[in-house]
């Protein structure tokens, strides 16, 4: 497949899943938009990276996606730089994990405004362009947690949740025009917002890192292996191809069996 001549906007893709989405994408020729936070230095390698890898061109837009105004601005600066977005990945997502009880107000804001509203902020101003261009493929990074709940991680499960019901509602609304609408959800994938969430575990369970990788985060994984972020990437690009034309609406697992159970 080649993605030439059409660009790509990830969220949150100065890290992890984002990134790994950025470097697959490219890979086939993509101008990229990459977002989200971290040393100015190494953002600047990564585009100049995503430059040589695709031959075409890679932006960073670093705003801040809870910020309505601020996702406006990025999305016009990709419109300016490539004239629209074909292929929106909305990926920026972060976790809190506390009891319902004692969830920090302000977390729950934030995740809801970063984990759902971004979505449907960035997707109401990608649509119009693939509507006129007949093409466009909008992908969510969902996660298990849009399928089934864990215990002290209400603010995330509720936006993957919305996640996915918005995701169904768009990929309705688009169907006719070439557009397709999918969530991809992983299971635990080894990046820094799974290994940045184990000391609140340890904490909120009263377990050692141990015991919070295995008995908490592969517990409920039946291979007993993390996800990569590369294998995440390959459903996307996918579902960018051809082959992929007729999903749509769909909620696609890679989380090693676990919402099989
Ligand atoms: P990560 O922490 O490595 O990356 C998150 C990215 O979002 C970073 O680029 C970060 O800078 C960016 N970001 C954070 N706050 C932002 C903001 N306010 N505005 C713009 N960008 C912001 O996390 P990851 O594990 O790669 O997660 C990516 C997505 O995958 C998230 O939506 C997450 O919920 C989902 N997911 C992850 C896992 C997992 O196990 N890692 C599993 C299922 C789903």
């Amino acid at each position: 497949m080649t993605l030439q001549g059409k660009t790509a906007l990830i969220t949150g893709s100065t890290s992890g899943i984002g990134l790994a989405y950025a470097k697959t994408l490219a890979g086939q020729g993509a101008n990229i938009v990459i977002n989200g936070f971290g040393d100015k230095d190494a953002i600047e390698k990564e585009r100049v990276a995503l430059e040589q890898a695709s031959g075409a061109k890679a932006l960073y837009s670093g705003h801040d996606l809870t910020k309505v105004d601020q996702i406006e601005a990025m999305m016009a600066e990709a419109a300016k730089a490539f004239g629209g977005v074909d292929i929106l990945i909305n990926n920026a997502g972060m976790q809190h994990v506390a009891p319902v009880e004692t969830f920090p107000v302000d977390k729950w804001d934030l995740i809801i405004a970063l984990n759902l509203t971004a979505a449907f902020h960035t997707t109401r101003l990608a649509v119009p362009y693939m509507k006129e261009k007949k093409w466009g493929r909008i992908i969510q990074t969902a996660s298990a947690h849009s399928k089934a709940a864990s215990p002290f991680k209400s603010a995330y499960v509720t936006a993957k949740h919305g996640l996915a019901g918005f995701t169904k509602t768009v990929a309705l609304e688009v169907a006719t025009f070439g557009v397709t609408a999918n969530c991809i959800s992983p299971g635990y994938v080894w990046t820094p917002l799974v290994e940045n969430q184990i000391p609140d575990t340890m904490k909120a369970r009263n377990m050692t890192r141990d015991q919070v990788i295995n008995d908490v985060l592969l517990a409920g994984q039946p291979t007993k292996e993390f996800v990569t972020p590369e294998q995440v990437a390959a459903i996307a690009l996918f579902l960018c191809g051809d082959a992929a034309s007729q999903i749509t609406g769909a909620n696609l697992s890679v989380d090693g069996g676990w919402t099989a159970q």
